[in-house]
């Protein structure tokens, strides 16, 4: 398995860190948090890495899905389709120019996840994971005003995943390293409410500056902007983009608003990355800042839906009815329209929900990706209220989960997992499709379908465990059913040995 048996050793000892919050902050407490670390031997530091380079592109997947695995179990992790919709229109291309342009070679490309993980948290951050993750702040999605500007960060952080930066921490050897990948799990972990990683949080009766979390070096920083500048303009957004992000950022320092800037804690905007971002920047080149539509709704609905306390839903629906609203540009306007409309039909006032949907449709009438948000917003609205909606085409992944929400409801439950069939077949990690295609599978009385559906909904979120029981239940079912699927049958023996071996390389890594 391991071609250095040294770096596999290593590799174990470092996952063995990764366990539950509490383990995390025990290993915390042991290297010790405000002092400077030092080197001491114990469960705290690390055996030597042999060579010294960086961990295998494997090993370090290996680690990035372990992180990732808790991540997906925290309530404040969110697969919001009509978001992941818009933020992969951004991620694809950058992935592929960082291919273009060697960044990525081709066994990282195959090995790394190139996920995105978002989080419901309000304040302003995205983070490399290791393994090619990405942690997404709905916050940070609230506050760009640009598809340029989010892309900056994307392409910032995906430089730090190419560039290899985090094996490079991690190979660093040195006490402050099992630190830093729990301070990496915390990170991520901060981002929720719940109280197991809140306790993580106080170390020794202190609480624990987010300021140490995953500290990349200066120079890690500059190149990550180099890089990530390059990706982003050749995948053919605007480099201005990147200006524009840096002189939000300033603005945010200046106001000394570190609270709801995480980001700016763990990417400090140095005199010289502002240096360096201008100096690439065409002469006289200025960031155009004019809100596009979709873009402004898209922000709108991660707002929203980071704070869906009464009080805030009641107060996005009164912004709505302000009458100095149509003095604001059209994009703004149905950026404010689209949150109104989703908020009223969220605190089940339909009547008011149905109005805003009318107004946002009317102002959204001339913009095609504007439109399409606003029938996805329809179509949600109507799951909500029992209402109907119009009917849309399923052709990328948010209207897919819509509709087949919707065609269940309307006793077309077939139709559902029929194209949810289709779609898993191309991308077996959707976890959302195919929890919904256990469902139109329940509905249609297809019982053993269903649970093979929910045994694989449980891989792609990588609890074998899980996976393996509802496996087994499946092949009990088909063994004792009166009419035998054998196709299905024999799918799921195959799929019960795959994803044993599964569970027992994950057993062997703890
Ligand atoms: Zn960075």
């Amino acid at each position: 398995m391991h071609p250095r048996c040294g770096r596999g050793v290593a590799g174990r000892a470092l996952i063995g860190l990764l366990l539950a919050g509490s383990m995390v902050s025990a290993s915390l407490a042991q290297t010790g948090v405000d002092a400077a670390p030092t080197p001491r031997a114990g469960a705290g530091s690390l055996p030597t890495m042999g060579d010294g380079s960086d961990m295998t592109t494997s090993a370090e997947r290996r680690l990035g899905d372990r992180i990732v695995r808790e991540l997906m179990r925290d309530p404040e992790y969110i697969d919001d389709p009509v978001l992941a919709d818009y933020v992969d229109a951004i991620w694809q291309p950058l992935l592929k120019a960082a291919h273009l342009r060697g960044e990525m070679s081709d066994e990282m490309q195959q090995r790394f996840a190139w996920q995105i993980m978002m989080g419901r948290d309000r304040s302003v951050n995205a983070f490399a994971l290791p393994g090619g993750y990405l942690g997404l702040h709905l916050g940070l999605i609230a506050v760009v005003t640009s598809r340029d500007e989010l892309a900056s960060v994307l392409a910032h952080e995906l430089a730090h995943v190419t560039q290899r930066h985090i094996s490079r921490l991690i190979t660093k050897q040195n006490a402050q390293t099992p630190w830093i990948i729990g301070a990496m799990i915390l990170g991520a972990m901060a981002a929720s409410k719940n109280p197991d990683a809140a306790n993580a949080l106080l170390v020794g009766g202190q609480a624990l500056s987010a300021q140490n979390q995953l500290n990349f070096s200066r120079d890690m920083e500059r190149e990550a902007d180099r890089v990530g500048f390059g990706l982003m303009a050749d995948a053919g957004f605007a480099p201005e983009g990147f200006a524009s992000m840096f002189d939000k950022l300033q603005a945010a320092s200046r106001l000394n608003d570190n609270g709801a800037f995480p980001y700016l804690r763990s990417h400090p905007l140095t005199s010289a990355r502002i240096a360096d971002v201008q100096g690439r920047l065409p002469l006289g080149a200025r960031h155009v800042d004019v809100l596009a539509m979709d873009h402004a709704m898209v922000s709108a609905r991660a707002r929203v839906l980071s704070n869906t306390a009464i009080d805030a839903l009641r107060d996005t629906v009164a912004q709505a009815q302000a009458p100095k609203l149509a003095e604001q540009s059209a994009a703004q306007q149905a950026g404010v329209l689209y949150a109104a409309a989703w908020a009223a039909a969220h605190m089940r006032d339909f009547e008011v929900a149905k109005r805003l949907m009318a107004r946002l449709q009317s102002i959204t009438d001339a913009d095609a990706s504007a439109q399409r948000l606003a029938r996805l917003l329809d179509i949600e609205i109507a799951l909500v209220s029992g209402q109907s909606a119009t009917e849309i085409v399923p052709r990328g992944r948010a209207e897919l989960l819509l509709m087949s929400q919707l065609w269940m409801r309307e006793g077309k439950a077939a139709q559902a997992a029929s194209a949810l069939q289709s779609w898993v077949a191309l991308h077996p990690r959707d976890a959302s499709a195919w929890q919904m295609l256990g469902r139109a599978n329940t509905a249609q009385g297809q019982v053993l379908r269903a649970v093979r559906a929910e045994a694989e909904a449980q891989v792609a979120l990588m609890d074998y465990a899980a996976a393996v029981d509802r496996f087994k239940a499946a092949q009990a079912m088909a063994r004792s059913a009166a009419t035998p699927d054998h196709i299905e049958a024999s799918i799921i023996d195959t799929r019960t040995r795959q994803v044993q071996s599964l569970l027992r390389e994950q057993a062997l890594e703890r």
